[in-house]
């Protein structure tokens, strides 16, 4: 066998495992949107087994040997950048997947939706102990998976892997003080200035038949494709599928449009980076986004750089009065700019504003490494996250579902996941910082004219798929190293402006 023959058999073998997840993504679609509530314990048996297969086909023995077969090719270095890329994303899932048992990955699958449907239960009954049970069995089954995959380190760091290659607890620690540091004097000028927004202006009764006019409107503008995609309604918002199945969800408050606004924005900036991924990837390793943070990058991106910015309803608000008939066609542009802008602390992660979201996932990810190394039990849990949030953000929290159970995460054992919310933040401010030389951003927003800026991140960061790591994949945008200045700057040029402090 040639080198390239062995190359094109590694990657017609691997094709399965990829049609095989996107079939798992979609029982999980499934799960989260129309299942009836009595088919949890079925469906928690379909995920073990499809885990189980997905495990079976990416460490099968064929694989391995081809891997190494190919690696030990004299010829191997005559393959090129791309085919020598996918290669070592098999290899890399090959060898974490090869340390874990199958059982183990199997009862994670399964204990994870019995979790999330204890978790839910205890969230409408605000009643952490019905959930604590289920979540002391995640967390253990996670820390058995973080001791197999890397045993000489920190527990959090072995699963922080698998959501943003190539980082360590430790840099993240070294970002995220400076972000800190950045955002706490902004926060402050933003509360102690003396113009403050009318928040009754945004939360003024919107029938929910309009605001799913709205989602589709706004889709539509973000050139999220509804053709090979879709929204439905959940509690939590989330985006899944990829290439041509690419599906949203939102949430609906009749009280409080922005809500399913963002979110819908926020999602449809997930959707269409996968819809955009490099057709000549599909079924490979190399058809999928670069990381978890780079992912949210895009997502907060389109929600907040574009969907928050003054540009945007200059553009849009006529648009809106228009969709939404007399509820809000009185309202002052200005003052309506500033209301979508307020930043407040506040408990809810998912509502919180530009300036103080950040803060939220650095709580979450200074819990997780102590519950992971054992520092801090399930059982101290809700009092940890309590004082947290009154240190942190000088709230008070009156409950554990709107404390340390508003989150899913733990529930479906993604520990190790938190730290690319705000990653996702870092990034993006370095890309908006390359992008305005590229582009004249603010008038193309300005015109409602969206397609430049989103050809530039298919361009950029779609269509790269899974070609770099993230922090690869930033240097090559901006040149530079991941550095949260840009974006702590970004924050101050636009609140001093809404604040005017
Ligand atoms: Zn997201």
């Amino acid at each position: 066998m040639t080198v390239k023959e062995a190359y094109d058999k590694l990657i017609e073998e691997m094709r399965d495992t990829f049609i095989l997840e996107n079939v798992e993504n979609m029982i999980e679609w499934d799960f989260e949107t129309y299942m009836p509530t009595g088919g949890g314990k079925q469906r928690s048996k379909e995920f073990a087994l499809l885990a189980g297969l997905v495990h079976d086909l990416y460490t099968s023995p064929t694989v391995g040997k081809l891997i190494k077969g190919l690696k030990s090719n004299p010829e191997y270095q005559a393959l090129s950048f791309i085919e020598k890329r996918n290669v070592h994303l098999i290899e890399r899932e090959y060898n974490n997947r090869t340390r874990l048992p199958k059982d183990l990955v199997e009862k994670i699958a399964e204990q994870s939706a019995i979790s999330i449907q204890a978790w839910k239960k205890a969230k409408e009954k605000k009643d952490y102990s019905i959930f604590k049970p289920e979540l002391d069995k995640t967390l253990a089954l996670s820390k058995e998976k973080a001791h197999y995959l890397a045993p000489e380190k920190d527990p959090f760091d072995a699963l922080l892997d698998e959501f943003e290659p190539s980082f360590t607890s430790e840099m993240i620690d070294k970002l995220f003080t400076e972000l800190r540091e950045g955002l706490i004097p902004i926060i402050k000028k933003c509360q102690s200035s003396s113009k403050q927004p009318d928040m009754s202006l945004i939360n003024r009764n919107c029938s929910i038949d309009i605001q799913r006019k709205i989602s589709e409107d706004v889709s539509r503008l973000v050139l999220y494709d509804l053709d090979r995609g879709r929204i439905d309604e959940t509690e939590h918002p989330f985006t899944n599928g990829y290439y041509d199945d690419v599906r949203i969800t939102t949430h609906y408050y009749e009280n409080n449009f922005a809500s399913s606004f963002y979110s819908v924005m926020h999602e449809a900036g997930h959707a269409i980076y996968e819809q955009n991924l490099d057709k000549q990837f599909i079924y490979q390793a190399l058809g999928k986004s670069s990381s978890y943070g780079i992912h949210e990058s895009q997502s907060r991106l389109i929600e907040n750089l574009i969907g928050k910015s003054p540009e945007f309803w200059e553009h849009y608000l006529p648009k809106f009065k228009e969709i939404t008939g007399d509820i809000f066609s009185d309202v002052d542009m200005d003052a309506f700019i500033h209301a979508i802008n307020e930043v407040k602390p506040s408990k809810i992660r998912i509502e919180a504003d530009e300036v103080t979201y950040s803060l939220h996932v650095i709580i979450r990810f200074e819990i997780e490494k102590d519950l992971l190394s054992g520092k801090i039990t399930t059982e101290e849990l809700p009092s940890v996250w309590n004082t947290k949030y009154k240190d942190y953000l000088g709230v008070d929290i009156e409950n554990d579902s709107e404390g340390v159970m508003q989150d899913t995460h733990w529930a479906s054992g993604l520990f190790g996941y938190f730290p690319s919310y705000a990653l996702g933040n870092i990034y993006n401010g370095q890309m908006l910082n390359v992008i305005k030389k590229d582009l004249s951003y603010d008038d193309l927003i300005r015109k409602g004219d969206l397609k430049p800026i989103i050809d530039w991140l298919i361009e950029k960061v779609h269509k790269q798929s899974n070609l770099y790591d993230p922090l690869e994949l930033i240097k090559k945008i901006s040149g530079e190293e991941v550095n949260p200045k840009y974006f702590i700057a970004y924050l101050e040029e636009k609140f001093s402006k809404i604040y005017e402090y």
